[in-house]
């Protein structure tokens, strides 16, 4: 089921999501060579608890354990921080974080480089923030879900890139997950309409190679099939009458 949130409903999730967009922000500002992925948890943590009424979506969501995913290079989405996963000169880290406060949720998502990448991984990078953007201006009234998975698989495939099928975007609220399912791939005024007061997480999932992914033996990590760079870029949004509003912003 979908359901629309009010407006106060919504302006409750767009403080979680200026949180989330701070923590974003706090969490690119430490990457650097030589900081582990746990140096960002634990950092993305205390920063988020230390906000009256909120706490990380993602701490048992699932079972999952920490409050960042952090996912390196080849690794698309939900990658455990560890203290053994240690950033690299030229590397790319796609840093995905939720935070509740009031029994609401937002979720964002963006991919940091390590240093100074290669040209490739900069376009990679550039082309899928672009799409999430596409996406987000095709969430106006009166479109589908097709229509914003469609504007995304464009500006993606346009530059020769891999959208991944086995992950989506998601409705979002009172739930992490909810209704309805936002694929980054699709046909024009297919799959759901789009009403007012309905909040989702667009979030491309592009890969420089084949779009097919693995599940790694941690049983979390998802990666690309053939190794090739992957990026994640995600906001959340409130579709309304005047247009999308990002609530996952500062
Ligand atoms: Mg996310
Ligand atoms: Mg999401």
């Amino acid at each position: 089921m979908i359901t629309l949130k009010s407006s106060r409903e919504i302006d409750i999730m767009a403080r979680a999501g200026r949180i989330v967009a701070e923590t974003l922000a706090l969490v690119r500002s430490l990457t650097k060579p030589g900081v582990s992925t746990e140096d960002l948890d634990a950092a993305a943590e205390e920063f988020i608890r230390s906000h009256a009424g909120a706490r990380p979506s993602f701490k048992g969501l699932y079972g999952f354990p920490k409050t960042l995913c952090t996912s390196i290079n080849e690794e698309i989405v939900h990658g455990i921080p560890s203290p053994r996963r240690v950033l690299r000169e030229g590397s790319v880290v796609s840093v995905d974080v939720g935070v509740e406060c009031d029994g609401l949720h937002a979720d964002s998502a963006t991919t940091i480089p390590v240093g100074e990448i290669n040209p490739a991984a900069r376009s990679l990078l550039e082309t899928t923030e672009a799409a999430l953007h596409a996406g987000i201006a095709a969430a106006t009234l009166g479109n589908h879900v097709g229509d914003i998975g469609h504007a995304v698989q464009q500006v993606a495939e346009a530059e020769g890139f891999g959208v991944v099928r086995e992950l989506v975007g998601h409705g979002i609220g009172s739930r992490f997950h909810e209704e309805p399912q936002v694929p980054n791939y699709g046909a024009p005024k297919r799959g759901p309409r789009l009403l007012e007061g309905m909040t989702i997480a667009i979030e491309p999932m592009i890969t420089a190679g084949a779009f097919t992914t693995r599940t790694l033996g941690d049983r979390w990590t998802v990666v690309t099939t053939d190794g090739s760079l992957a990026a994640h870029f995600e906001h959340t949004v409130a579709i309304l009458a005047e247009g999308p509003r990002i609530l996952t912003t500062v």
